[in-house]
């Protein structure tokens, strides 16, 4: 992910213009005159120098302050960077996501003097965009997060924006929205089911494929389901049913068992099924499936068949059992080849099975070891969403992915 770059700032190379005829060497942020270091210039324009080295007696400053200086060369990613912009641009603090940011002449800027994009008098916003080395990544209705800006504009006029993405709640944080924009019946849970959607679905929420997913799929609400199965995920219409008392049920066993459980077979006494308890990201999985590029779908196919002819080998379904899933008796437990005996079923289940499992953490690094090719498949869908969802989503994605990072929701330690 593009986080950790963006904390590491080195700063800007290329000179320093002061005046007409002066120039000052500037390698890494390092600014050089007479060989010498005197100070320091970062990304977005904040420099510490010496006092009066470069004919201004304040030691830190935005060099906006100063009317004959300029910057030009790259910034710490090596992107072109000419300090200040030449536009008439607004001042002030934004509040991205509830995440504050200093505006200084349109550049908005990290506390870490991170150059992050511009923030303009319309109140539109441009980010940079190190990862695919684009200088001006225009936001929109899919990219935009909520975000409130107070200042002036650059003529000293006050300047007050606020932006709230539509249907969503101007004080909630963007994977709070998202959550309730996909989980129909959202407000009237109880505490505790919310807890458990919650846990389900924030991963998820925070790379932006939440989103991504229902704008493309549909979204998740309770109904009645036929044959007592948890949930089902409609395959015309991408939308997801979930059965309120298997819900319940769900609920019950992972907040007293856990993310995983083994349960006894009732035909087979002696034998148990492994179950994840995560309905929400299970049903949420095959919706995702539905977005993946078809290399990605073959590679999960794949990835299932060579599972399936193992577990056939090992573990063929015993006499009197006459499921589909994966069981095992309790001593075989570390050996079984399916973390969760559904994934068995068929290439579907295997996936939205390992993105429940994928969802919280424990069952997340217990898949790693488990099983690692899995969770390398899962962790890319995450990691380089771009590459793995159908490629009219790539831009999006992308975008999206850009404008979360600034937030820090999009982040290094996401899983
Ligand atoms: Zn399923």
């Amino acid at each position: 992910m593009n986080n950790s770059t963006l904390t590491k700032n080195p700063g800007p190379s290329g000179f320093i213009q002061i005046g007409e005829t002066e120039f000052i060497i500037v390698d890494y942020g390092q600014v050089i005159k007479d060989g010498l270091v005197i100070g320091k210039i970062y990304d977005d324009g904040f420099m510490q120098v010496k006092g009066n080295t470069i004919g201004n007696h304040r030691n830190n400053f935005f060099i906006d302050l100063i009317s004959n200086l300029s910057f030009r060369g790259q910034d710490s990613f090596g992107l072109s960077l000419e300090l200040p912009e030449k536009i008439k641009a607004p001042s002030g603090d934004l509040y991205y996501d509830g995440k504050l940011f200093k505006v200084v002449n349109g550049r908005i800027c990290s506390s870490e003097h991170n150059y992050l994009g511009i923030f303009d008098d319309l109140g539109d916003i441009y980010l940079r965009c190190p990862k695919s080395r684009r200088n001006s990544v225009k936001l929109d209705e899919n990219s935009l997060l909520n975000f409130k800006f107070t200042g002036q504009h650059h003529d000293g006029e006050k300047f007050n924006y606020d932006y709230t993405k539509t249907l969503n709640r101007p004080n909630r944080s963007y994977i709070e929205n998202e959550i309730i924009r996909y989980f129909e019946d959202y407000d009237s849970l109880t505490s505790i089911q919310k807890k458990y959607v919650n846990e389900n679905l924030t991963l998820w929420a925070a790379c932006g494929i939440l989103q991504t997913v229902r704008k493309s799929e549909g979204n998740c609400a309770f109904g009645d389901i036929r044959h007592g199965a948890s949930g089902v995920t409609g395959v015309r219409t991408g939308n997801v049913t979930l059965d309120k008392g298997e819900f319940e049920t769900e609920i019950k066993l992972f907040f007293h068992e856990g993310p995983l459980c083994n349960l006894m077979v009732l035909s087979n006494p002696n034998h148990i099924e492994t179950r994840v308890n995560m309905v929400v990201s299970h049903e949420f999985g095959h919706q995702l499936e539905f977005v993946l590029n078809q290399k990605a779908q073959n590679r999960i196919a794949e990835l299932y068949k060579t599972r399936f002819e193992k577990s056939q080998k090992l573990f063929p379904y015993p006499s009197g059992y006459d499921g589909r899933s994966e069981i095992i008796t309790r001593n075989q437990f570390q050996d079984r080849i399916f973390y969760s005996g559904y994934s068995k079923q068929s290439s579907e289940e295997f996936f939205a099975e390992s993105i429940a499992a994928f969802s919280v953490e424990k069952t997340r690094l217990d898949l790693k070891t488990f099983d690692f090719e899995l969770y390398s498949l899962i962790e890319q869908i995450v990691t380089d969403s771009s590459q793995m969802l159908r490629s009219v989503l790539s831009d999006s994605i992308n975008d999206l992915q850009l404008s979360l990072s600034i937030a820090d929701i999009y982040k290094e330690n996401l899983i």
